[in-house]
């Protein structure tokens, strides 16, 4: 058996370790490097330790992307709009625009991180409002408040009386992942769970949630990087 194994893209490598003592699969990530490794039973075959890593990909992927370095905001610094890297140029006028793959922010350094984020915000705050008002349309709903977060734990929330939240750094993700968690809110309004008919509900209006869902929990650590 090799001791290491690729899975992936992009590619994770992980270091095997065969264990006389151990009588389970256990895989850890180094919190100072990131170095992934899996411990198995010394009789374990290549094609189980596969298969086991395989079903925990996502849950690597997640620990990695929480060890990415922050990005600090400034001028000439790149950042996610829509799935798209965009470079942080000088603009004029008051408001933030977006032109030919650069986004203008007028002002000085000293106000960039503070513009962008009311930038951030405020197109949270139309989207957000213009897709849960469609996907509770769908199914006669009316909803309450729109409120905007930063949390790290969740992308979005909702109560039974119809208040919803969002995390406005959806903003940086692919809009079509802005939908998938706005449709994932609104059919909470019908189900406060996450049953077999929630997920019917889900697909009944975002049918790519899955690959939605996926895509979160692989990149969503990297809307978190920056440091606005
Ligand atoms: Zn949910």
């Amino acid at each position: 058996m090799n001791d290491i194994l690729m899975i992936g893209n992009p590619p994770i490598t992980i270091h095997l370790r065969k264990n006389t003592l151990a009588k389970r699969y256990s895989l850890r990530i180094s919190n100072k490097d990131g170095k992934v490794s899996l411990t198995l039973p010394q009789l374990s075959k290549i094609s189980e330790a596969e298969a086991f890593i395989r079903e925990q990909e996502g849950w690597m992927r997640k620990h990695l992307s929480r060890q990415l370095q922050p990005i600090l905001i400034k001028f000439g610094e790149r950042i996610l709009l829509d799935g798209e890297k965009l470079r942080i140029s000088h603009g004029t006028g008051r408001t933030v625009k977006v032109l030919n793959g650069e986004l203008l922010v007028p002002g000085s350094s000293l106000q960039l991180c503070g513009k962008l984020k009311a930038f951030y915000k405020t197109l949270a705050r139309e989207r957000f409002i213009a897709s849960s008002e469609h996907y509770a349309n769908v199914f006669g709903l009316k909803i309450g408040s729109i409120s905007l977060r930063d949390t790290r734990s969740r992308w979005g929330s909702c109560t039974s009386d119809g208040r919803l939240m969002y995390s406005w750094r959806l903003m940086m993700a692919p809009v079509r992942i802005q939908n998938y968690v706005s449709a994932h809110e609104v059919c909470h309004l019908i189900e406060m769970n996450h049953s077999d008919a929630y997920w019917a509900l889900v697909k009944s209006i975002s049918p790519n949630f899955k690959s939605d869902k996926q895509w979160l929990k692989v990149n969503g650590g990297l809307l978190h990087q920056y440091q606005l």
